[in-house]
């Protein structure tokens, strides 16, 4: 298997050594792990700050490649935060990475935090849904350094009204989300963290598993967002049942920001 969303102590929300998450991933006989840590820059909580030292990163990481990589692969990747305003700076960031992956992931909209749910205060659940596909929309049309799109739904997962609502009515503007990720030969992962919060279903779900295949979406990543080593390619068996039953036959890793085609 292979995780493309995994966390370590270089995110300010997880206090997992990559070492536990390698050891554990090897107990599991996964082949490849993608470490995925948070930067958000201007980020609207200004008592947290979803940064790392990418120097440190760089040497702690290749020392892990030194100890286990005849075991596993180790992939460098980052979680990059994206908000309109802030894209050109992200650019710049992950030209000097270096970087294997790159997920951006919406955690904010309209500069308002989704997690604390400030951004759907005075919103309805059809208000909220709008607009954070159209800011998601305008980054991935303004943003090109990134390999997929992080929990493209996520705002599901911080507010029980809007999780009721059908993605399906939404298939206007996620039409053209997805298809510009697809000219640019990108796409999105599919995140199963929302088994651990009340969503139990994958994010995106299938229904938009199904409509990106029909137009002709190739690019998916698996990630399992873990912040902890027991979480580790949660539920990806079901991912794979998923995804044969919508007729994907491959999923994909990243090196060196290049796309590699697994068969499933
Ligand atoms: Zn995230
Ligand atoms: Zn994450």
């Amino acid at each position: 298997m292979y995780d493309y969303h995994v966390h370590s102590s270089f995110s300010s929300d997880c206090d997992a050594d990559m070492k536990d998450m390698i050891k554990k991933a090897i107990d599991m006989k996964l082949k490849e792990i993608c470490f995925t840590d948070h930067i958000d820059y201007d980020y609207c909580d200004p008592s947290i700050s979803f940064d790392f030292d990418l120097n440190e990163y760089t040497e702690y990481l290749n020392e892990m490649r030194k100890m286990y990589g005849e075991k596993i692969k180790i992939l460098k990747g980052v979680e990059m935060g994206i908000q309109p305003h802030i894209i050109e700076r992200c650019k710049n960031f992950i030209n000097n990475g270096d970087f294997d992956f790159v997920i951006a992931s919406l955690h904010t909209c309209e500069k308002k935090d989704l997690y604390t749910g400030d951004f759907f205060v005075g919103k309805t659940p059809k208000e909220a849904y709008q607009k954070y596909l159209e800011e998601l929309l305008y980054c991935v049309k303004h943003f090109d350094t990134f390999n997929v799109v992080g929990h493209l739904n996520i705002l599901i997962r911080y507010n029980d009204e809007v999780a009721k609502e059908k993605i399906e009515d939404y298939f206007d503007i996620l039409e053209e989300i997805l298809k510009t990720l697809i000219n640019k030969n990108k796409g999105f992962e599919i995140n199963t963290s929302g088994f651990r919060y009340s969503l139990n279903d994958l994010m995106p779900t299938y229904s938009v598993l199904k409509f990106y295949k029909e137009l002709g979406g190739q690019i998916l990543t698996l990630g399992s967002d873990s912040h902890i080593p027991n979480t580790l390619c949660q539920r990806f068996d079901y991912v794979y049942d998923v995804l044969k039953d919508i007729g994907f036959k491959y999923i994909t890793t990243f090196e060196k920001m290049e796309p590699k085609f697994i068969k499933i």
